[in-house]
């Protein structure tokens, strides 16, 4: 079947024909590709087309799809059992990983995705602090739990629709959502309930909206708030952790927060998510504390294969100079094409994290991002798309770059993505 054909008979079985709404291409209009095989660099789809893939699974594939290192790990594990329901000690090398890489990360909980991470890192900072509010960044995207999903980014704001139906409003009240990068906004919502915050959550690069830049000294700033009013400081490192740097944006910044949700990378491409703290905030969880956190497969022993297989890989290859290097390469080539042709282009760059906005004004939060070209994005799209080259469907996405691709990947991508500029 032709993915025309799939994504026809799909829509009869699959609400909206799609397991998560981004995969629909409702942003750009048409129909999905469905897809047959991965590997490296390279998604293969069910009409015969190889592209060069920048959403590589929308991050997990930091080493590039079905890496065989990881691969291995999981029929390895796949001989012993697919899941125990006990401790297992592939959960046990996975804590001390972690442990080692991310700075805050004094004791962990594995979750089964980055939604469940981040939505347990609000109950516990509700918990530990005996307070209601949390305060979040219009355009951050933290998954799809009722206390983030306001004014979220991501596919949320692909579809129009940042609040989602279906949140009681005496929850989204409890809410506080902030403009990022504006210091004034943070200094006077922690003036005013200062005393009620239980924490704040924040992707430190703004991810899910494009990327966003934090400004000098914002991060810090956001830190010693949440110290002296005794709010909890939660990262949101779903994206940015592993990918930015070994110990995620947390060691490269230097600002330590007290929880942090992960996902993507830890997983090596299975369905992982975690959180780390502090000893003292984490020993609040159930069984040792009265905050209640669980999960049936959690720790999952193929996903720990896969995820351990990952960390390793990172510690061994450290991929990042290389990484954000290729992602400049990319980077410096369509901005050169838009110059050329005219075309006000921002191109914000953040190790290898990196998105392409449309616009003429520095992307420095939602509202000036919202206000660049969807019908530009869309026609770039297309216009790499047909040249083979794949980035996300939707112009609040970033591009993932992965150590899978190679200089011929790269030089074939440019070359397309700067005709697809300059057709627009
Ligand atoms: C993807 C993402 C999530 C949600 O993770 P899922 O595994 O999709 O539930 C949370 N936060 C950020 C920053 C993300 O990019």
């Amino acid at each position: 079947m032709t993915s025309q054909e799939l994504f026809n008979e799909s829509k009869k079985y699959i609400s909206g024909g799609v397991n998560s709404p981004v995969r629909a291409f409702g942003n750009v209009g048409g129909t999905p590709f469905f897809t047959s095989s991965v590997d490296g660099a390279r998604i293969n789809t069910c009409d015969g087309r190889s592209l060069v893939d920048f959403v590589c699974t929308w991050g997990p594939a930091l080493f590039g799809h079905n890496n065989p290192v990881i691969r291995s790990a999981v029929e390895n594990a796949i001989k012993n059992g697919t899941s125990f329901g006990t401790p297992s000690p592939s959960e046990l090398e996975m804590a001390k990983m972690i442990n080692k890489l991310i700075p805050c990360a004094e004791l962990v909980r594995m979750t089964n995705s980055g939604t469940e991470a981040t939505m347990s890192c609000v109950r516990l900072a509700r918990g530990w602090t005996k307070r209601d509010i949390i305060v979040k960044f219009s355009g951050c995207y933290h998954g799809h739990s009722d206390s983030l999903l306001v004014k979220a980014g991501s596919g949320a704001l692909t579809f129009g629709n940042p609040d989602s139906a279906g949140i009681p409003n005496a929850i989204a009240n409890l809410t506080i959502v902030l403009p990022f990068n504006d210091f004034n906004a943070l200094n006077e919502c922690f003036a005013k309930y200062g005393e009620q915050i239980a924490g704040v959550i924040v992707e430190p690069y703004p991810a899910n909206v494009g990327l966003i830049v934090p400004r000098e000294g914002f991060l810090q700033h956001l830190r010693n708030l949440c110290t002296l009013h005794g709010a909890l400081l939660i990262f949101d490192e779903v994206i940015t952790g592993f990918r930015v740097a070994s110990g995620g944006a947390q060691a490269r910044e230097n600002v330590l927060p007290d929880l942090c949700a992960l996902g993507k990378i830890i997983g090596g491409g299975l369905p992982v998510g975690a959180f780390c703290g502090k000893r003292e905030i984490m020993e609040y969880l159930a069984p040792l504390g009265p905050v209640y956190q669980a999960g049936t497969l959690s720790g999952n022993p193929l996903a720990m294969a896969a995820g351990v297989a990952a960390l390793k890989l990172i510690e061994t290859t450290m991929p990042y100079n290389e990484l954000e290097r290729k992602s400049k390469f990319i980077s410096n080539a369509v901005v050169e094409a838009s110059k050329e042709k005219g075309i006000a282009l921002q191109a914000p760059m953040v190790a290898s994290l990196m998105s392409f906005f449309f616009n003429e004004e520095r992307v420095d939060n939602l509202e000036i991002a919202m206000k660049s070209s969807k019908e530009l994005y869309k026609k770039f799209f297309f216009g790499c798309l047909e040249r083979g080259v794949y980035i996300a469907p939707s112009p609040f996405e970033i591009l993932f770059m992965s150590s899978a691709h190679t200089q011929d990947d790269l030089d074939f991508s440019a070359d397309a993505m700067c005709k697809a500029i300059k057709s627009l």
